[in-house]
């Protein structure tokens, strides 16, 4: 046998349309299932027990005093038999209605005795649960005859009821239904704070009175000032006219109402739906039945609890308790309990009930329904919800991470790339430097090499020179050769080809000097046409001489510049270490003194210092330093050497010879500072100075009646060169009234033909306008014919040193020569420095036109 176990917590329980409590609905499938496991595990292992509880099975008889519709008494019984099955027994019921409320009579009664005692004499009950007085009094007064003493407990029974049935018994107890309006009405007051009027409906019944009059008792405890009135004199009718016209003021209470005041009989649902229906006021009750039929509710007397109040004590006694060990009680029967719909109707607020209040008729509120369900489903979504948003937290907390991350990534990428980019700006910069400095190495190598190199030539310059010297003239053991050398006449190469010409000739001299360099031997270029060659660790110092016949040699052949052909020599000064000096300004000024003694001596040659040559040097620095102040010191006169016209034994002329009477030097020979005068360029105006005193002389003879003479100046190549020099011509000769034919420019053989090219327009110039043109000291130039034939030259001067060579022994056919060529070309034919009659003879025998000498004149004129 299976035994149904109620676990009430876990079931939904509400109202149904009776007012009786019913399951409903399982909530979760989780308790079903262990319900139905443990309904097997149960079903299977308590077979046996279950076989041995059946012989200890219990019989009770429900006897109820109403009928089985009524609810009260349907609710009674459910609740014993549901609380005696609660508890595990095995109970058979009996449930008996006596139906006392329909058949108030004897006769019922006589009817009930006999069927009872039919049914129950030889079937005997352990127990009696009386509902109700009738009931109650029956059992009691047939309990020996016809329920063999069975035990009684009940319940539905009012205290004066029970007190007086049971008075005198025993092997009886119960619970006492107690009615008590005054929690009601505290509500109803809570509800209504203006409550005056209690209208209580009872009926006239003996019960109907009882509950009433307690009902009137308690409210005037209660609250005297409220006014009760009781409807029980009333007809029904009269009961609802009365309900309909009801001040707010007031409430209906209604107990219980079975009969009107005419004895008509009604039902308690009707009444109770009737009124309320008509009730213009809200209608309480005592009793739960009244739920569900109209009444709004209050604390109300339910039928089911005392049925398992009572079925409580039944257990006990049914355990083996004795009946009269346990005293009648009244547990507490009531439920607060409203209806919702009147609730509604009423306007009244489900806030002014009590907290525990049930509320039928609620509409079906899910959450109310499911409250626990949806309290953790909310608190599964608040917890869900809290998981989502820590998560969510979190998530966004890693996408912010990530997003940082990726930032700082994209940051440390461009750092990266910054880095890369200022790697490769670094690389480049260092790159830069790298070139720069390359180019200032080089820079310095170039300046370097500036510093010490000649930019002309390329040749190490003297700074070099000085640098290297210090190293080759270390050592007095070793013995070196220093060789100054100096292109002849090269003053006259720049004045009259130019600078650029010049600088070339500069250049191809290098250019040579270098190509005959020797072992040991190092070429430097000192300034302008000077080259120093230095011969170092000398074996021989006898060499050096050998080795200068050798450079001057190759000289002998022409240069090629600038398409002309160009003859060139020079004169080499050779100064010896550590026999003349050991150091190289000494050693550069010895050798510089012999270069000029060479030079002296004719040029192109080479010349090795000795002391001699010192004090000639001497005198050329000495002559350099007076020369520039002697002519505004007016230390200068001019001397006139006469011109004898031979054929006509007539003076036609004077050549003009300078004369330098130093107050330092003494009488200074033209011969030894014309030159220095031309290399320092003085020769320019001292030239201009000699023509205007030539000029003036001419005038001042001819003003003193000597008539028109001629005069021969000695022109210096340098003075012909000048842009001005024929405007200078010019000048003089208008300034002294001098007529162009009466002068004459001496101009020197050798120097003429090296600068052939540039002054030959000049004299075509001067000669057209019958200026005189003579060649001085012809013969000594090797000048060729076919420049003579070139040159408008009009005299013919022939050199001292072949008129010295007609001597009183031997006549030299070389002058009656020149005399023919002079007169073949149609020039006029002087022979200069005639000392002697022989000499003049000879002149006179081939023809020669003039004479100049001391054989007519030695001293000034
Ligand atoms: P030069 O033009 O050949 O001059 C003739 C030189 O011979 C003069 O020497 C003169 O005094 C000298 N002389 C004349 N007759 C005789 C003689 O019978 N026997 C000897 N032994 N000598 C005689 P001076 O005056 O000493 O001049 C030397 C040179 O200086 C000149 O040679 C000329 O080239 C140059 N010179 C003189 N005066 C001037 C001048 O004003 N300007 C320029 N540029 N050169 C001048
Ligand atoms: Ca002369
Ligand atoms: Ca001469």
């Amino acid at each position: 046998m299976i035994t149904l176990l109620y676990i009430e917590k876990n079931m939904i329980v509400t109202k149904d349309k009776e007012g009786g409590r019913m399951l409903e609905k399982q909530t979760k499938l989780l308790k079903i299932t262990a319900f139905i496991v443990l309904l097997i595990i149960y079903g299977t292992h308590v077979t046996d027990q279950v076989q041995a509880e059946d012989n200890s099975s219990k019989k009770v008889l429900i006897l109820n005093s109403y009928h089985e519709g009524l609810t009260w008494t349907k609710e009674e019984t459910e609740g014993i038999m549901q609380t005696l099955n609660d508890e595990g027994r095995n109970i058979s019921f009996y449930v008996e209605y006596m139906d006392w409320k329909n058949h108030n009579s004897e006769k019922n009664l006589d009817y009930l005795y006999d069927y009872y005692k039919y049914k129950y004499e030889h079937n005997k009950v352990d127990l009696i649960m009386a509902t109700d007085d009738v009931a109650l009094q029956f059992a009691l007064q047939y309990g020996e005859e016809i329920f063999a003493n069975a035990p009684v407990v009940f319940c539905g029974v009012n205290k004066e009821s029970a007190e007086a049935i049971t008075k005198g018994e025993s092997n009886v107890t119960g619970v006492i239904e107690v009615v008590d309006p005054t929690e009601t009405l505290k509500i109803a007051s809570e509800i209504n704070p203006s409550l005056k009027n209690v209208y209580l409906l009872y009926d006239n019944s003996e019960s109907g009175l009882s509950t009433g009059n307690i009902a009137v008792t308690e409210i005037e405890k209660f609250n005297p000032d409220l006014m009760v009135e009781s409807w029980n004199d009333l007809a029904f009718e009269e009961v609802l006219e009365r309900a309909r016209s009801l001040e707010q003021d007031s409430i209906i209470l209604i107990t219980t109402y079975y009969s009107d005041a005419t004895g008509k009989i009604f039902d308690m649902d009707y009444v109770n739906r009737e009124v309320c229906a008509q009730s213009s006021v809200p209608v309480y009750g005592l009793y739960d039945f009244g739920l569900d039929r109209g009444i709004i509710g209050g604390v109300l007397l339910s039928g089911r609890l005392q049925g398992e109040n009572a079925a409580k004590i039944a257990g006990r006694i049914l355990d083996g308790e004795d009946p009269d060990d346990i005293p009648i009680s009244a547990p507490n029967s009531m439920r607060t309990a409203f209806d919702y719909n009147e609730l509604q109707q009423y306007d009244i607020s489900l806030d002014a009930l009590p907290d525990d209040s049930e509320i039928i008729n609620k509409p079906f509120s899910f959450y109310e329904t499911y409250k626990t369900l949806v309290l953790s489903v909310v608190a599964a979504f608040i917890i869900l919800f809290v998981f989502i948003y820590i998560l969510l937290f979190y998530i966004r907390k890693i996408q912010k991470m990530k997003k940082n991350l990726a930032e700082n990534n994209e940051e440390l990428t461009q750092l990266y790339e910054e880095l890369t980019a200022s790697d490769e700006e670094m690389k480049q910069q260092y790159d830069e430097i790298i070139s720069i400095n390359e180019k200032i190495r080089l820079s310095e190598e170039k300046l370097s090499y500036l510093a010490y190199h000649d930019s002309l030539t390329g040749l190490p310059n003297k700074l070099s020179l000085y640098e290297e010297s210090k190293i080759i003239f270390s050592s007095k053991d070793l013995k070196a050769a220093l060789l100054f050398i100096d292109i002849d006449n090269f003053k006259y190469v720049n004045d009259t080809m130019g600078h650029v010409f010049g600088d070339s000739l500069i250049i191809k001299l290098g250019e040579r000097l270098t190509e005959l360099l020797r072992y040991n031997c190092y070429l430097y270029r000192l300034s302008g046409d000077e080259f120093v060659v230095i011969w170092k660790d000398m074996a021989q110092t006898d060499r050096v001489e050998e080795y200068a016949t050798f450079i001057l040699s190759d000289f002998l052949t022409n240069f090629e510049l600038l398409n002309s052909d160009l003859h060139v020599s020079i004169s080499i000064g050779i100064a010896m270490y550590p026999n003349h000096a050991t150091d190289l300004e000494e050693l550069l000024k010895y050798a510089d003194i012999a270069m000029y003694q060479a030079k002296d001596t004719g040029k192109k040659r080479y010349m090795v210092y000795d002391q001699a040559m010192n004090e000639a040097f001497t005198e050329r620095v000495s002559i350099e330093k007076y020369l520039q102040k002697a002519l505004e010191h007016q230390e200068f006169e001019v001397y006139y050497q006469p011109q004898l016209d031979i054929k006509n034994n007539c003076i036609t002329g004077f050549e003009a010879l300078l004369r330098w009477n130093s107050p330092e030097l003494g009488k200074v020979s033209p011969m030894k500072f014309i030159d220095v005068a031309e290399d320092t360029h003085f020769i320019i105006p001292l030239g201009t100075w000699v023509l205007h005193e030539a000029c003036g002389f001419l005038s001042r003879l001819e003003e003193k009646g000597y008539g028109k003479m001629d005069i021969s100046v000695n022109i210096s190549i340098l003075q012909l060169l000048q842009e001005d020099f024929i405007d200078i011509i010019t000048d003089a000769l208008e300034k002294y009234q001098i007529e162009p034919e009466r002068l004459e420019l001496e101009i020197t053989e050798s120097i003429l033909m090296e600068s052939f090219e540039r002054i030959i327009t000049k004299l075509q110039i001067l000669r057209n306008r019958n200026i005189r043109i003579a060649l001085d000291d012809f013969g000594k130039g090797y000048s060729s014919l076919n420049y003579l034939k070139q040159l408008p030259i009009t005299t013919l001067k022939v050199d001292k040193s072949f008129i010295d060579y007609i001597t009183d022994t031997k006549e030299d056919d070389f002058v009656s020569h020149i005399i023919s060529i002079g007169k073949y070309l149609g020039m006029c034919v002087v022979a200069e420095g005639v000392e002697v009659q022989n000499q003049l003879d000879y002149l006179i025998k081939y023809d020669c036109d003039k004479i100049q000498g001391f054989l007519f004149c030695r001293g000034n004129v």
